[in-house]
């Protein structure tokens, strides 16, 4: 994906023409006739980890790693999906939404969710093919649930905008598969604009664009390693956020979420928090400020700075917060000896998946070759390199405006041609 290689402007439409084509074909050859195709981006996140739950402050972008959902209506109540990611074909009744406990419960749970909200659906055939690696701290889940509610809509009459969708998505996530995400996936999976960041409150869901600096990359390295603690380690975090809350409310004013509480409250109070919770405290609270101070380096283009960010954040994933792993640290570690290198840290929940790098752009050739083979070199595995496009291009390869919304004028971008 190294955008240096080829044309991408040419390469990327060219790429996704095909991609619809054999999408098409694929739709023709398992149900018969035709169908309209739809797609949401994976997502990486710039800093903000471990925040969005606890109402605070998020730096995610969209990326140009999409799940695409073909669909075609029926009419009996059923729907049909198929997924060529696991080569397996599930189907539910929407009369009688039952969790089966597998990939399926994604899309059950978006359409099960959009009708609790007021849609109501004819019954569908549907087909999935995501290029967002599953577990890789990349958001294959929200680009699916984004992806699949786009498509379960285009089959019905009502409109629903960017920010229902994602809620309606998160709640699918949360209530029906049963993992308890913040908003953060499904909001920059339906809202992420091309070479922007989008810089995002949890609480009030205020959001506004950073570009991404013009002589800058966002690079993604794939560590290829996903631990099993990481879905139950997940849950017990939140619980430690909930437990902080507890434990401050009584002597801090006004603190429903640790998004509410200030350092100087932190450490005054930190004797009555047990030593594992106050570290996580202090995870979310320095991070929230990390964030802030991300959005205002990047105002002023400094990367440095906006570096240095990154390599607290992550620091602070690993010391306090516990959900790095040793091919994350490694990863970032090689990283940070790169020349042309401004920052490095894990992305997305942990235990395993991908850092986010900013590298100054004319660097990027260099550091995807020696981080792949240092990688390599020191694991035995042959981490993915992923690298945007320069924001300028109008065919960036971190994604432009990601989702559509039906009956909008604004759907082209969603509906694969
Ligand atoms: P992440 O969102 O970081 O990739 P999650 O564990 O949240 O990891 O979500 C991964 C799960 O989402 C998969 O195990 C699978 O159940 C579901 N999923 C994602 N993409 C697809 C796909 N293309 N087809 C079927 N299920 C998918
Ligand atoms: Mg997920």
């Amino acid at each position: 994906m190294n955008p240096s290689a080829t044309p991408v402007a040419q390469s990327a439409s060219s790429q996704s023409l095909r991609r619809s084509a054999e999408i098409r074909k694929l739709f023709r050859d398992l149900y018969g006739g035709d169908c309209r195709l739809f797609r949401a981006p994976g997502r990486i996140n710039l800093i903000g980890e471990h925040t969005d739950y606890n109402d605070g402050f998020v730096m995610p972008a969209a990326i140009d790693l999409h799940c695409c959902v073909a669909v075609a209506p029926t009419a009996n109540r059923a729907v049909e999906v198929y997924s060529t990611n696991f080569n397996e074909s599930r189907s539910f009744d929407l009369d009688q939404p039952q969790p089966r406990g597998d990939w399926s419960d994604y899309v059950q749970g978006v359409a099960i969710m959009l009708e609790k909200s007021g849609y109501h659906f004819p019954g569908a055939k549907m087909l999935i093919s995501s290029e967002v690696p599953m577990g890789s701290g990349l958001s294959s889940s929200a680009a699916l649930e984004v992806a699949a509610g786009v498509a379960l809509l285009d089959t019905q009459d009502t409109p629903c905008d960017r920010v229902q969708l994602a809620h309606i998505c998160r709640r699918a996530e949360n209530e029906f598969v049963g993992a308890r995400c913040g908003i953060m996936d499904q909001f920059v999976s339906c809202n992420g604009r091309a070479g922007n960041l989008l810089m995002l409150d949890c609480r009030s869901l205020e959001h506004s664009f950073l570009p991404v600096p013009e002589d800058a990359r966002l690079v993604i390295c794939n560590t290829m390693v996903k631990h099993a603690i990481a879905g139950g380690e997940y849950n017990i975090r939140r619980a430690q956020c909930d437990e902080g809350v507890r434990l401050l409310s009584c002597v801090v004013p006004g603190l429903s979420a640790l998004r509410d509480l200030s350092p100087e409250d932190l450490e005054q109070f930190h004797e009555l928090l047990p030593s594992t919770i106050y570290k996580r405290c202090r995870h979310v609270v320095g991070e929230n400020q990390r964030v802030l101070a991300a959005a205002a380096a990047l105002e002023e283009q400094d990367l440095q700075r906006l570096g240095k960010l990154m390599a607290a954040s992550h620091q602070s994933l690993r010391d306090d917060y516990e959900v790095s792993c040793p091919e994350l640290d490694l990863m970032v570690e090689l990283a940070n000896v790169v020349e042309g290198v401004y920052g490095a840290r894990m992305t997305g929940g942990g235990f395993g998946g991908c850092t986010v790098n900013v590298i100054a752009s004319d660097a990027v050739p260099e550091f995807a070759s020696k981080i792949a083979s240092a990688y390599e070199a020191r694991t035995g595995i042959v981490p993915e390199i992923h690298v945007s496009a320069s924001p300028l291009n109008s065919n960036s390869r971190f994604h432009q405006r990601s989702v559509a919304l039906l009956r909008s004028a604004s759907n082209d971008h969603a509906q694969i041609v």
